[in-house]
């Protein structure tokens, strides 16, 4: 079983985080973290940690070193952004942070394309962000005690800004938040060499749902032959996962 921690950020006391008409970061986060672990475990292929399952409050090293605890191949910060400069901010799309002690560029690109592709918001790209006063190490604490700890990989993901009214009015969707959650699984699953969507049984038409809204780039005629053998295989049509094929190896543990 390939072991993946989600951290949905902030909770309990840290509630301070909220969009122009309401939506709150820390549940935000929550639901996202929790579509992802079931979209994971619909494959069969994973075991899911998460840092919170409920409303608390948990510190920032807390949530890195339980993800190291839990033995994680893959450690994931949720997020949602503020631009915070003005109440509702012009700025949209998808940010993705890699540890600056770790090579996770191409997963965390692939992350943000992916995630901005679903929501149709702007791809901002998977960036480092290094602290001030302490170079070398993390700006984000819960990433730089997750690489310290010892995961090998470990990505801080901002889905959308949630001080955007349109971003934020994504956030505010079950479907919003389910493309969220599926783009995030596509690209997981990419990253292991795991076949996503699992279920064998679904139509056509429901996969289609499923892959655009991971992002996910279709070839009518791959779709059709995997119909009709009834093996639905996305990263064999995927321009992302068929990239993402070295790293797969690569990783392979
Ligand atoms: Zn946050």
């Amino acid at each position: 079983m390939i072991k993946v921690f989600i951290d949905p950020g902030h909770g309990g006391k840290d509630r301070a985080n909220r969009g122009p008409t309401g939506y709150i970061e820390a549940d935000g986060v929550l639901d996202i973290s929790l579509l992802l672990e079931k979209e994971l475990l619909s494959t069969g292929a994973f075991q899911v940690g998460l840092s919170r399952r409920t409303d608390i409050t948990l510190g920032l090293s807390e949530r890195g070193r339980a993800a190291a605890e839990f033995g994680a191949q893959l450690f994931i910060s949720e997020h949602t952004n503020a631009a915070g400069m003005v109440p509702n901010t012009t700025v949209r799309g998808t940010t993705v942070y890699e540890s600056v002690d770790l090579k996770d560029e191409a997963l965390g690109a692939q992350m943000s394309k992916s995630i901005a592709a679903a929501l149709g918001i702007p791809d901002r790209g998977c960036h480092q962000r290094e602290s001030v006063n302490y170079p070398g190490e993390d700006y984000y604490t819960v990433i730089d005690t997750a690489q310290d700890a010892g995961v090998p990989h470990v990505l801080l993901i901002e889905s959308a800004f949630h001080d955007n009214a349109d971003d934020e009015a994504l956030l505010k969707s079950e479907a919003g938040l389910l493309k969220i959650a599926r783009a995030q699984a596509a690209v997981i699953c990419g990253f292991f060499g795991v076949k996503y969507p699992a279920n064998k049984g679904m139509t056509v038409a429901e996969a289609i749902d499923i892959w655009a809204a991971a992002g996910v780039i279709l070839d009518p005629d791959g779709m059709k032959k995997d119909f009709e053998t009834g093996v639905f295989r996305p990263d064999r049509y995927s321009a992302f996962l068929i990239k993402s094929a070295s790293f797969i190896t690569n990783n392979k543990a």
